[in-house]
């Protein structure tokens, strides 16, 4: 493709000991941070935990209280933010509206008295695909153009690091999908280094190579989508990240490499690799779509990870039902079925439950259920 420029390896981007405070307030508390050039990294988290802030220092547009900040081995922490190699992409585009497409381009280029600031813009906007409407006006494109234009214009100023808060945050469901494959397409082609702040799990799961997952200013965990949805570490990441039922229980013993657990009536095992804590009281956490769901009492029981309960709420989803089951002393549990025809489970009805132990994970007995 003639409209991709050479593969522009982006910069190792680090956070050593950052603290953000705003007068009593702590922002941000003792963040450590690596992400490796070329890495498509996201901050995720609920709002106000402190993402917002960690990327404007990252972006030289607030100061740290405390730390340092390396942008390919270089300590910039004390730069202004135009010398800095970062741009960033806000969720207001914030384009000229007097200028064309083209000229919003081109113009941080222009302003560096890049000879090639036009060729430039071009392929930056062949990049996003809007190249036929380089003569038109902000104001005469959809949303969503105007997003990939905020886009080219960053990404021809080649930064070694490229920051992007929310920048998806103004387009409706259908666009701001299209728009996310779009960039982590464009994001593996250039090879810069993305940080992207969003409080969508599904868009960062689905973009970034490794996710963040902060919560009142620190990191809770981090790592692959999904190493961070097959094994959280703590409530708040296996409820931020999709649906967890999570049960207290009480370890018992240890055979085999699998911990035994004793929860309100019912036994459960967990791989001693998948728990935080392996004695005393735990969490016992087990996803949604790794629960098997029985219509009659099981002919043969192990006498473990078996619980049953009545169906307190049924809802059809198109290509799944899901259902919340009240089950006596450990609560709500819920899961679904594939529609494959057969007759879905009832209001009232009294199911079973069960799943492979390889699949429970293991929370300390601290966390809040
Ligand atoms: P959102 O998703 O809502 O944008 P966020 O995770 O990006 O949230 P930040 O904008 O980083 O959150 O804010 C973190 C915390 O710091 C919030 O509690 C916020 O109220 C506070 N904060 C941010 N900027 C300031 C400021 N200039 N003065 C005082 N407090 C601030």
């Amino acid at each position: 493709n003639p409209a991709v420029p050479p593969r522009s390896e982006g910069a190792d981007l680090e956070l050593k000991g950052i603290t953000k405070r705003f007068a009593e307030f702590i922002a941000v508390k003792d963040l450590d941070l690596t992400v490796p050039s070329g890495t498509f990294f996201a901050l995720l988290g609920p709002s106000g935990c402190g993402k917002s802030t960690t990327l404007r220092m990252i972006a030289g547009l607030d100061a740290p209280s405390e730390g340092e900040i390396l942008i390919g081995g270089k300590n910039v922490t004390s730069l202004p933010s135009h010398q800095r190699e970062v741009n960033t992409v806000f969720q207001s585009y914030a384009l000229f509206p007097h200028m064309t497409v083209l000229e919003n381009v081109a113009f941080g280029l222009k302003r560096k008295k890049d000879k090639k600031a036009m060729e430039k813009a071009r392929e930056g906007l062949k990049m996003v695909e809007l190249d036929h409407l380089a003569n038109r006006r902000p104001e005469q494109l959809s949303g969503g153009q105007q997003q990939r234009v905020a886009l080219a214009r960053a990404l021809v100023n080649r930064p070694q690091v490229l920051l992007l808060d929310e920048p998806l945050g103004a387009l409706d469901m259908k666009l701001r999908r299209q728009m996310q494959f779009e960039l982590k397409a464009i994001q593996t082609e250039v090879g810069l280094t993305f940080i992207h702040v969003t409080h969508d799990q599904e868009e960062a799961m689905t973009m970034a190579d490794v996710v963040a997952v902060m919560n009142e200013g620190r990191i809770e965990q981090m790592g692959a989508p999904r190493d961070l949805y097959e094994l959280p570490k703590t409530a708040f990441v296996a409820n931020f990240l999709g649906k967890s039922n999570l049960m207290r229980a009480h370890v018992v013993g240890q055979q085999e490499g699998l911990i035994e657990a004793q929860a309100a009536g019912c036994k459960v095992l967990v791989p001693v690799e998948r728990a935080v804590q392996h004695e005393g009281d735990i969490v016992i956490g087990v996803r949604p779509e790794k629960l098997h769901l029985h219509r009659e009492a099981p002919q043969e029981s192990t006498g473990y990870n078996e619980l049953s309960g009545q169906v307190i709420d049924v809802s059809f989803t198109g290509t799944t039902t899901e259902y919340l089951i009240e089950v006596p002393d450990i609560g709500r549990i819920g899961t679904f079925s594939q529609n494959r025809g057969q007759q879905p489970a009832q209001m009232g009805d009294t199911v079973y439950l069960s799943w492979d132990s390889a699949h429970s994970f293991g929370l300390a007995g601290d966390e809040v259920v």
